[in-house]
């Protein structure tokens, strides 16, 4: 799918309307994710025929679209998620945004949506972030959520190519995963009847379309007593991503050696920044083996059985690691320990600090 249109717009064409009024900016100990949002958004709209136009800066409004819009319609429709943190120092970072931008031009080339220049969209985004600037938490469990969105807004009905299209940014404070500020284990279906991806199909995209859809089977999780859904696929009932995280089991291995493991990046799984992130920090500490390879459910509750498990996890942008405590599989509850998610959760924040 070779992305259209070569050029991209600058942000060096930026303009900024700035809000005449500003909104209160909330208590740090009161956010909720993705509630709140800042004074101010980034718009940036493509047209085959004129192509880019100049980014805007603007105050936080409402889209106008037309009811035809293939956004709207046919899921034309991808995001990013990412987070800017204000450190002791006072000094606002961005954590790992590239990643991000990379990952956002590979759903773009997906979609047939046009090209842009990473760079130049990661530097639109850290005017918007600079304008909003305040609206970053003076906090250090909280942080600034960014939100970049792309969307088909051609006019009309034919499933094609979009040949309108718009780039927005939206952006807000969100507190700490855990409101106690401590950590609370998560208890998963695993259902192998629901399939969140598939080979061949577009998982390790983030499409909207793949979001839509999990919501009743998270429903269905949660009438069954579980608070996410642990995904599985196909005969060996694959062990792929736990809600919208990747998953990690901390284990020993039959052979007796520590392992961590995760599946691999094989298509049916979102290649997370966190992911990348503790694998990354875990290759670099060199205390246990770190493996990325398909693992099957059965391997997981047989590890379970004979006590080798020693954690199990998620990880993502909204609550770093998130430490899973029991499975529903089969009826059946099993019990998951917890002891080593600390050092990465304490990592990671110290990295991003
Ligand atoms: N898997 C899915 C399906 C997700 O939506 C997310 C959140 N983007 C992740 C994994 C974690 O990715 P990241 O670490 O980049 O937030």
């Amino acid at each position: 799918w070779p992305l259209r249109c070569a050029s991209s717009f600058k942000a060096a064409d930026l303009t900024v309307e700035r809000c005449p009024a500003l909104k209160p900016k909330p208590d740090p100990a009161s956010l909720l994710f993705g509630k709140q949002f800042t004074d101010h958004m980034l718009t940036v709209n493509w047209s085959e025929k004129g192509g880019w136009q100049a980014p805007q800066i603007k105050p936080f409004q409402n889209l106008s679209l037309h009811p035809a819009a293939s956004a709207l319609h046919y899921s034309i429709e991808l995001f990013e998620g990412m987070k800017a943190f204000r450190g002791a120092d006072n000094r606002i970072r961005l954590f790992r945004p590239m990643l991000n931008m990379e990952r956002m031009h590979r759903s773009a080339e997906r979609s047939c949506l046009p090209d842009f220049d990473k760079v130049e969209l990661l530097e639109c985004i850290k005017k918007l972030i600079e304008v909003d600037r305040e609206w970053v938490p003076y906090s250090t469990d909280a942080s600034l959520y960014i939100r970049p969105t792309f969307i088909g807004t051609e006019p009309s009905l034919g499933v094609a190519r979009a040949g309108h299209a718009l780039i927005f940014v939206i952006v807000g404070p969100v507190g700490p995963y855990f409101t106690t500020g401590a950590f609370n284990p998560v208890s998963l279906l695993a259902d192998p009847s629901y399939v969140r991806a598939w080979r061949g199909g577009v998982g390790s995209y983030k499409m909207g379309g793949n979001y839509g859809p999990t919501i009743a089977v998270q429903q269905e999780a949660i009438r069954q007593g579980c608070q996410q859904v642990l995904w599985l696929y196909g005969d060996q009932e694959e062990i792929t991503e736990v809600g919208t995280m990747n998953l990690f089991i901390y284990w020993t291995t039959k052979s007796g050696e520590k392992e961590l493991v995760t599946p691999p990046l094989d298509g049916i799984i979102l290649p997370g920044v966190t992911r990348q992130s503790l694998l990354d920090l875990a290759r670099e500490w060199g205390e246990f083996r770190v493996t990325e390879r398909t693992i099957a459910m059965k391997e997981l509750l047989d590890a379970l059985a004979d006590g080798r498990v020693l954690e199990v996890f998620g990880a993502g942008t909204a609550c770093v690691v998130c430490p899973v405590g029991s499975l529903l599989y089969q009826g059946k509850c099993v019990c998951v320990r917890m002891c080593v998610i600390y050092k990465f959760d304490r990592s990671l924040k110290s990295l991003k600090l």
